[in-house]
Order: structure tokens, then sequence, then C-alpha cells
């Protein structure tokens, strides 16, 4: 059996990829290491679908950036996850910073990114009347939308395996090799023929490429520290709050994510390990010093979680998309931000790189470009929760008391392919309020136990030997 098509990476990038890829008549395989879809940095980052204006034209993810932002209605339309454009405002404390608001309108506009607008500071304070009075002005992107990441991955490949992409998960690329025109990839479970490879792997698409001999570049980790606030602050800001950039980051935001909770970050700092997500004493203090400046209101105690992403930086700063010199060997790599905004103009273009590498596209009559609803206990009305309860009891039943998900939602996620804990968490929420799953874990991993049919010790928290409960007899 040779695919057309091996994804390597299942992060956004990755399921972008395979989506797009089933519109057509192909044999598409995606392998992903870990046990879970998106959890290399694809869950771990801000959430952000960037307005358009913040990335210089010049560069491949400046003009991905804009071309990914307006693509990302439709999937919302067609695949379900969170997602709304809530808008963002850039803000100038200080006099001397107005002139950097003007150049980053016109950078927008040269860009074709549409409604922007500076704001005096009457007006800012006037949208957003818990920002410092020290704010000088703003520029208003009404473009920008906020994006639960995590369920977007989720939500593409969920749709691209309905038609017909083959996921292969817990499986490591270790090697390639050719033989004649098919490019063989050693993975932990075997080995893959392929006549296209397309290397998503994030952090280490260096290393993948390494592997093909198909480019000579190096991703270096940067780290940026996020912190969530307690639902006591929902609504002291209404748009997405950045102050002005400097050369390594956007710098750190006031977000106010899908599902109401603040999150203030990210950080920004070169670490040696691709494994380093920790969070640090000075992250915090660096994250709630500078947002205090912006919002004085926020305090370091409502700080409920904590994570660490790790961006993929190329040392040219930009995306690095194409062919290699090795035949049917296309790199995606150096996807750091703005990524997640780019990651469906990044998969059409792929595509058009197949194409041109001699990928042979038929379109397929009977793809299916939508995704059932799933149930939100939640967001539902008094009414429309009575008949659901009264259709299937299991959405009567409470396990997350913070954050309203029923045992119907987690038996719908485990059945969608949830696996761990934080696979059910992200695709339902449960333990992501201010408890953190200090209630409803055990009666999630009972679900999980119970639907999976295996023993409780076998439950992890992400996979690997991250198990929650361990029989020390068992396991000597
Ligand atoms: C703190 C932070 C905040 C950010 N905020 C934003 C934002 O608001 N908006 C925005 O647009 N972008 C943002 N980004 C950038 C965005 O998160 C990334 O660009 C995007 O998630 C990259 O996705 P990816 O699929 O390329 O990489 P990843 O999500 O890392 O996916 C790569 C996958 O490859 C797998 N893999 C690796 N090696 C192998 C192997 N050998 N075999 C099989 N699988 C393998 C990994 O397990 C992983 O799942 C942020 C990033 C960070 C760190």
């Amino acid at each position: 059996m040779v695919y057309d098509v091996a994804i390597i990476g299942g992060g956004i990038t990755g399921s972008a990829i395979a989506r797009e890829l089933m519109r057509y008549r192909l044999r598409v395989i995606l392998i992903e290491k870990e046990c879970e879809i998106g959890a290399g940095t694809s869950k771990a980052n801000s959430g952000i679908i960037h307005a358009g204006h913040h990335s210089r034209s010049g560069t491949l993810k400046g003009r991905l950036e804009w071309a990914g932002n307006q693509m990302w209605d439709e999937l919302h339309a067609d695949l379900d996850f969170g997602f709304r454009r809530g808008g963002e405002l850039t803000v100038a404390m200080k006099p001397d910073q107005v002139a950097d608001l003007h150049e980053l309108k016109a950078n927008g506009e040269a860009k074709g990114v549409t409604g922007l607008e500076l704001w005096d500071k009457e007006r800012t304070l006037k949208e957003e009347p818990n920002l410092s009075s020290d704010v000088v002005a703003s520029l208003y992107a009404p473009t920008s939308g906020i994006i639960n990441p995590y369920e977007a991955c989720y939500s593409l490949i969920d749709n691209a395996v309905r038609n017909g992409l083959e996921l292969s998960l817990e499986n490591a690329v270790i090697g390639i090799e050719w033989q004649d025109d098919v490019i063989m990839l050693n993975t932990r479970k075997g080995r893959i023929a392929t006549r296209y490879c397309v290397n998503a792997a994030g952090l280490f698409s260096d290393e993948i490429a390494a592997m093909a001999g198909a480019g000579n570049f190096t991703i270096r980790p940067r780290k940026g520290e996020e912190y969530l606030l307690d639902k006591r602050l929902m609504g002291i800001v209404r748009h997405t709050i950045f102050p002005l950039a400097t050369a390594e980051s956007k710098g750190i935001l006031v977000i106010p994510t899908f599902d109401g909770t603040i999150m203030v970050g990210p950080t920004a700092q070169f670490v040696d390990s691709k494994y380093d997500r920790t969070t640090s004493a000075a992250g915090f203090n660096e994250v709630f010093d500078s947002v205090r400046t912006l919002v004085p209101g926020i305090s370091p105690r409502d700080c409920i979680a904590q994570f660490a992403g790790l961006r993929a930086v190329l040392e040219s700063e930009d995306f690095l998309i194409g062919p290699s010199s090795v035949r049917g060997f296309i790199n995606v790599a150096g996807i750091q931000s703005p990524g997640l905004t780019a990651a469906p103009a990044i998969a059409k273009l792929i595509v058009e790189i197949l194409a041109d590498e001699g990928l042979q596209l038929e379109h397929k009559e009977n793809f299916m470009a939508q995704n059932p609803k799933r149930v939100r206990f939640a967001a539902l009305s008094r009414r429309e929760q009575m008949r659901l309860v009264a259709a299937n009891p299991s959405y009567g039943r409470i396990v997350c008391r913070c954050e309203l998900v029923t045992e119907g939602e987690i038996v719908d996620a485990i059945r969608a392919g949830a696996r761990t804990l934080d696979g059910v968490k992200f695709r339902t929420r449960a333990g992501m309020g201010r408890c953190q799953g200090g209630f409803c874990s055990a009666r999630v991993m009972e679900l999980l136990s119970r639907e999976l049919n295996v023993p409780f010790t076998a439950i992890t928290k992400r996979g690997g030997k991250s198990w929650i409960v361990t029989d020390r007899e068992e396991r000597g």
C-alpha cells in the first residue's frame, strides 16, 4: 500500500492540510507522535486569529496571516468549534507611540485589512472603561477573532477522517528512506510508503527534514508563558488588548477567551529544550507587571491556571514553506505566530505546491464539508436542556460543576476520539474551570475507563507515562 500523501504532525498546520487534501480523491495518512491531536504548540497559545495587520507585508507570514484570517468564518460555519470575531485594540500608552499606531494601520491597509480605525483617548476609554487612564490612543481592528485552538484541530481532523483520512496516533516518524520513487517513513509502528510527504512537525520539523536530507535549518524554541484568570474578571475587557509589539513578539496581551475567561500573556524567551514547557516566577511577574499597566484591575491573585507553549522559530523569523531538494518532500517549518491564524491559507498553499510537484488532484464529489453539531449543554436554553435530558438522561448528569459539562458530552468526546484526561478537557471544558478538575477528574476517569474498557490505572493525563493513579504492585 502506497499513500499519495503522508503528513507528519497533527497540530493546526497538519490538521488544516489534511482536511484540505481530503477534498480530493487521494489516499492520505497523518502521523502524530502524541496520543491526541493538537497536543503540541497548537493547544498552548493565545488563541487569537490575528487581524492581519501585525506581520509585515513583505514576509510569507505577513501574506498568509491575512489570507488565513479571512478563511476562518467558513471553517467555523462548517466545522463547529469555538470562534468569534471580537476585535482588538492596540494601545499607545505614551504620546510618542501614536506614530507607531499610524504605521501599523498603514501596514494593514497596504495588505488589504479592512475596518482599521484610530481611536483617541476618549473613544478608547468609552469602549474599554477598565483600561488604564494613561492610555493615549488605540488602533481598533474588527477583523481580529478568538478561537479555541484545540477544538479547531479536533474539528478539522474529525472532518478529514469523515472524508477518508487515515490517522496514525502515538506513532513517531523515526527515519526516512527511499525506494525508487517512493518515500519510506520508518515509524514506531512500522513502515509507511508514500509518494509525497508533508513535514508539519512543528518544533521538530528541522529534525524531520534532516532525516530526509531535505533541508538544513534549525528550529529554536521560544517559550511563551500564559496565565488564565478567574471568571470573576469576565468582561473586564471586551476586545483583545495589545501593547505595541517588539521585534520578538506581539507583546503581553489581555485576551478575553472564547469561553469567557480572561487570559494574560505570553512572554517570549528562547529556551534550550524543545520539551521545556515550564512556567516561572519571573514569567509570572513579567506578565502581571506588564498587563497591570494596561488594565490595573487585573490581580495576580485571580490566576487559576498557567501553561507555556513553544514557538518554532527559524533564524529568518519567517515561515519556510515549499518543496525541498528531495523530490516529493515538502517542508512546512518555522510556523511560529501567526501560524494558527495562517493555517487554512498554509493548507491551500500546500495543495497548490503538491499539484505543481505532480500530484494529481481530482475533486471528490461526495466531500462532506460539515461536521455534525456537538452538544454544548451550558450554551443551551433551559427548554433545550430539558428536552435533551428527557431524550437522554446522561445529559442531565453534571460532571464538571464549574463549566457545567455533562456525562453525555464527555461520552460524546470519548466516542469522538478523546483518550486522556486532557483529551476530554480540551474537547468539553471539563476540568477547565475554577477548581481545575479537583472535583470532576475522578468521574471523568471513570467514564474513560468504562467507555474505553481499560483499567483505572491505565488512564493518563496526556498519554505516555502521565498516569494519574498508579498501582505500585502492578508497576513494581
Ligand atoms: C505562547 C504562544 C502563543 C501563540 N499565540 C498565537 C496566536 O494567538 N495566534 C496565532 O495565530 N498563532 C499563535 N501562536 C503560534 C501558533 O500556536 C503556532 O504557529 C501553531 O500552533 C503551530 O502549529 P503546528 O501544527 O505547525 O505545530 P504543532 O502544533 O507543534 O504541531 C506539530 C506536531 O508534530 C508532531 N510531531 C513532532 N515530531 C513528530 C514525529 N517525529 N512524528 C510524528 N509527529 C511528530 C508533534 O507532536 C505536534 O503535534 C502562538 C504560539 C505560542 C507558543
